[in-house]
Formats: C-alpha cells, sequence, structure tokens
C-alpha cells in the first residue's frame, strides 16, 4: 500500500499485459471448475513388461481452453496451486477418473487400474483420505482399482505426516506409487517407511540409457533396489525399442511411453487395446 508511487515508477504495459493474462486464465480455470465444462481426462497406457498387456492407465489432465485450445498440465497447475483451488482440479480429477472406471468396468476392463497424480500440496491435507473414501463411495468404484502417485518432493516437507496421510489413504485399499523417481531427494531410508506400491522411474533416466553406461548403471540399480524393498518399476518416457530391450533385460516390471502411446482419450484407448487385447 505505502508504495504506491514506487509502483508508477515500474509500470511496464508488458508486464501488466502478462499479469492480466495470467489472471484471465485463473479466472477461467475457476470457472472451468464450477461448471465443469473443458477439462477432461486423457489416458496413457501402462504396459506389463512380460506379458505385452495393458496393466494400468495414468490419468493426465487436459484443459479443452475456449481461446487457446487445448492445454496441458504446465499451462494450469502451477496457476491452481498459486491460488489455493489445486484440491478442487484434483478432486475433479479423481471423480472423473472413478466414473471412468465403472465406465471401463461396464466395457469389459474389469480391475483394471487408473493412476491419478496427486499435487504435491494436496499431500498436507489431513482430509485427503476422508475425501478419497468419499468418492469412492459415491461413485461406487472399487477401491482397489485406483492408484494415487506422488512426487518425492511433495513428501519431503512433513515426511511423518506424508507416512500417516499415505497409510490412511492405503487402508482404503488405494495403492501408491512415487512419481518421477530419483528427480527429488528422498532418501533411501524413507522409501523403505512409506507404504508405497510402485515407483515410478523418472523419463530423464531413461532418454539415454541407449548411448550412457552411467544411465543403463543407474536405472538397473534403481530396479534392483525397488525389487528389494517389493516395489513394482515403471519406466516412464519409453520412446524407443532399444530402451524397451534394456528394460525387459534388466527385469523392469511395466512400461509407459510414446513408444506405446501418448496420451490419449479413453475411447482411444478402448480401440487401441480392447478388452483382453494381448499384443
Ligand atoms: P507426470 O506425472 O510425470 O506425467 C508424465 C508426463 O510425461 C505426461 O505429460 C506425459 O504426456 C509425458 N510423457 C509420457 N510418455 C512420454 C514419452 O515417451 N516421452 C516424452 N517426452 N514425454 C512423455 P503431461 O500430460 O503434459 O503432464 C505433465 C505433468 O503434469 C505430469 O507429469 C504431472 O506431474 C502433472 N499432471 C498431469 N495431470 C495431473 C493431474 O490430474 N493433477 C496433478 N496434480 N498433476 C497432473
Ligand atoms: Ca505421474
Ligand atoms: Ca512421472
Ligand atoms: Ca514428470
Amino acid at each position: 500500500k505505502g508504495s504506491g508511487r514506487n509502483v508508477v515508477h515500474f509500470f511496464n504495459p508488458h508486464l501488466k499485459q502478462k499479469a492480466s493474462f495470467e489472471l484471465q486464465l485463473e479466472e477461467d480455470l475457476r470457472q472451468a471448475l464450477q461448471q465443469d465444462s473443458g477439462l477432461t481426462l486423457f489416458y496413457q497406457p501402462i504396459i506389463d513388461l512380460r506379458s505385452g498387456a495393458l496393466s494400468k492407465l495414468e490419468a493426465l489432465v487436459r484443459w479443452h481452453h475456449p481461446q487457446h485450445g487445448l492445454l496441458t498440465p504446465e499451462r494450469f497447475i502451477a496457476i491452481a496451486e498459486a491460488n489455493g483451488f489445486i484440491d478442487q482440479l484434483d478432486n475433479w480429477v479423481l471423480r472423473r477418473a472413478c466414473i471412468d472406471l465403472n465406465s471401463l468396468d461396464h466395457m469389459g476392463y474389469p480391475g483394471l487400474k487408473i493412476a491419478v497424480n496427486c499435487s504435491a500440496l494436496n499431500l498436507a491435507n489431513d482430509q485427503l483420505p476422508g475425501r478419497i473414501e468419499q468418492l469412492l463411495n459415491s461413485t461406487r468404484c472399487p477401491a482397489h482399482c485406483l492408484e494415487l502417485e506422488v512426487t518425492e518432493s511433495a513428501l519431503l516437507s512433513n515426511i511423518n505426516r506424508a507416512i500417516g496421510l499415505l497409510e490412511n489413504i492405503r487402508a482404503l485399499g488405494v495403492s501408491l506409487s512415487i512419481d518421477d523417481f530419483g528427480t527429488g531427494y528422498s532418501s533411501l531410508a524413507y522409501l523403505r517407511r512409506l507404504p508405497l506400491d510402485t515407483l515410478k522411474v523418472d523419463r530423464s533416466f531413461i532418454q539415454d540409457v541407449a548411448h550412457s553406461s552411467q544411465d543403463r548403471e543407474i536405472v538397473h540399480a534403481i530396479i534392483a533396489m525397488a525389487h528389494a524393498l517389493h516395489l513394482k518399476v515403471v519406466a516412464e518416457g519409453v520412446e524407443t525399442a532399444e530402451q524397451l530391450a534394456f528394460l525387459q533385460e534388466r527385469d523392469c516390471d511395466q512400461v509407459q511411453g510414446y513408444l506405446f502411446s501418448k496420451p490419449v482419450p479413453l475411447e482411444e484407448i478402448v480401440a487401441r487395446f480392447p478388452p483382453h487385447y494381448r499384443p
């Protein structure tokens, strides 16, 4: 308030334009959530490496903006996080995923799992387990079909609290995976204490396995460590046959990446991977 006169000094029409653009986007996103219009879930298949079968789907949110077209989450997750409504967004995603799980069940995919991303901020919210329970009840969605993906950074701020929260969620029957593994700073001691089912190796480690022996060693070590902790391993961002062959040789459990499919609408998944699909 006191700096009113100084602010004029720094006034820059370009900055103002940018600020009002972001403000408009924030407003539009709030409205999209309120009216349930424009947000949609795309799905990317997660493939079992041994059988080649469809193992899970990861839900990835998209926003059909009336003016700017199809926006990916990089464009709008941060806006929801910075303005205190990421819980609403993640809630919307969870509900949509539960509804889609019911459709998948009816279409002949019983037991197919959907993995949903959970913002770091929501893991600090004690109400999360209760909310998930309510959602599962109201959508009559079986808990074992739902998986929550959390990042290492989400767990860092208060590890004891995060462990308690995750245990409550897992007690509902929901599975848990640690996302983007290797990019954060979580220690092995914490990893052992977390009630996890799956570890997802970050794409940055997979990218160069064909050319970097160091990256091959790192991925190999991560897989061995995860298996020692009885975790399933998903390799993210698999784009080439070479990467796939390496992961197969190193006993990775599941793979996800453009080699199989980009994230697509559910109808496309159903078309490309019919029920009981075998490669
Ligand atoms: P993520 O959870 O690590 O999701 C994987 C991202 O990698 C997706 O980007 C996916 O399209 C991309 N990807 C998958 N396979 C490949 C590949 O072979 N090569 C390359 N180059 N990229 C690949 P997307 O959909 O843009 O999502 C970006 C991030 O936004 C996600 O990263 C996740 O952290 C976040 N996000 C997505 N949906 C949600 C959501 O519903 N809630 C929250 N809180 N965050 C979300
Ligand atoms: Ca993820
Ligand atoms: Ca990831
Ligand atoms: Ca990522």
